[in-house]
């Protein structure tokens, strides 16, 4: 068994950047540092480092290089979306629907925006995590302005039926708004929003190998929604503010690498994943499989009976091996995951929930080494 310095399955808390991304950052940085909005060569250098990256996104998205709006990532992204749509469009109605499982810069957006006087319903969930497309009928209404839902998610990897969710929306009301968080999905799924007839769709870059504090935000042309901030008209005054211009360019090449090598990224992570599970339920008893068969390739959720996940945590962390209780979010919070409570999941299998997610970057050796330490370490900790 080969000894590894260090085995990384936190890749839905975080990403290590790519090489690519790290020359884009450092070239923009030394080279490009004008400011886009300058009227001068060096302006227009930046300027064009921006063009080149909304160009990249609107590709793999099939949208409009003009409807790519940068952000400071993922959160930015999605309270843009909500609070622009709601606060804007509020005169048409009050009324907005989410899921109880969404990540909390969706949730915490709503739960603001309820103290405005929305109206928000939450969609439960099954215990695979997905929503029930009969409750989403039943709840859109002619006040309804937007349906925002998560396309995989962050801590069991479930993939919400956008394309039967979008379709529904638009029949039952035209009128209501569809924004789709993809942070998990963007580079790793294909992400298009017409597909699913999304008018707004949420990004980051820190995901998939980019730069932390990078993302965007999609909005359909024609769309008219409220800025969450002021500023100096950057971004057509969606999203004032002095443009990252390394931070994009980091973004950008962190998104072509992905959409260069998508089939096989996404064929190594349904590899990896696959492996894990089956090493796992066959070398270690007593393990309940919290995300669905058939959810994204980079995600899986176990717990592991009678075992504290923390301190499973902690004792994987000293053999080189990180990994998560939950989100990364949650993590340094007491509670228990809204997720896994949303799914009807036992308390004492949700304190023993581990999430674990791949990228390109691991391989089966690690893959194989991570599940003879874990089935050691439960072992052991099963023994005391
Ligand atoms: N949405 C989902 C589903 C996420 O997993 C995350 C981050 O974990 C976010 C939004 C927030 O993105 P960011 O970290 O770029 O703010």
């Amino acid at each position: 068994m080969p000894d590894f310095k260090e085995i990384y399955l936190d890749n839905s808390a975080t990403t290590q950047p790519c090489p690519e991304c790290i020359l884009a950052v450092n070239r923009v940085l030394t080279e490009t540092y004008g400011n886009p909005s300058s009227l001068h060569n060096l302006g227009l250098k930046a300027e064009k480092e921006k063009i080149k990256t909304s160009k990249i996104i609107a590709s793999i998205l099939k949208v409009k290089q003009d409807e790519i709006y940068f952000t400071s990532g993922g959160t930015e992204a999605i309270n843009l979306a909500i609070k622009g749509i709601a606060r804007r469009h509020k005169k048409r109605g009050n009324h907005i629907i989410t899921s109880q499982v969404e990540h909390p810069a969706a949730l915490y957006s709503c739960q603001a925006l309820e103290k405005e006087g929305f109206h928000i319903d939450y969609l439960t969930t099954d215990a695979e995590g997905n929503i029930s497309l009969e409750d989403l009928d039943a709840k859109i209404k002619k006040e309804t302005i937007l349906v925002s839902l998560m396309h995989v998610n962050n801590e069991t990897g479930t993939i919400f039926p956008l394309k039967e969710v979008g379709a529904m929306i638009k029949k039952k009301n035209p009128t209501t708004f569809f924004h789709v968080d993809a942070v998990q999905s963007f580079g790793k799924l294909p992400c298009r929003p017409s597909f699913w007839q999304a008018d707004l769709l949420s990004i980051s870059g820190h995901k998939i190998h980019g730069p932390k504090g990078t993302g965007a935000l999609y909005i359909r042309n024609g769309v008219a929604i409220a800025p969450l901030f002021h500023g100096g008209g950057q971004e057509k005054e969606i999203r004032p503010g002095t443009e990252n211009i390394s931070g994009i360019a980091g973004l950008g090449a962190a998104a072509t690498r992905y959409s260069k090598n998508s089939t096989e990224f996404y064929t190594q992570l349904e590899t990896l994943k696959k492996r894990f599970v089956s090493g796992v339920l066959k070398n270690i008893s007593e393990v309940k499989l919290n995300s669905p068969p058939q959810g994204a390739p980079h995600i899986v959720n176990l717990s592991f009976r009678s075992v504290r996940g923390e301190v499973l945590l902690h004792l994987l962390e000293k053999e080189g091996i990180f990994v998560s209780t939950g989100s990364a979010c949650h993590s340094r919070h007491q509670n228990l995951s809204h997720v896994l409570l949303a799914m009807k999941i036992s308390e004492s299998d949700i304190r023993s929930a581990l999430r674990f997610s791949f990228s390109p970057y691991n391989t089966i050796a690690e893959i194989d080494f991570v599940v003879k330490k874990l089935a050691a370490n439960v072992k052991e900790l099963r023994c005391i």
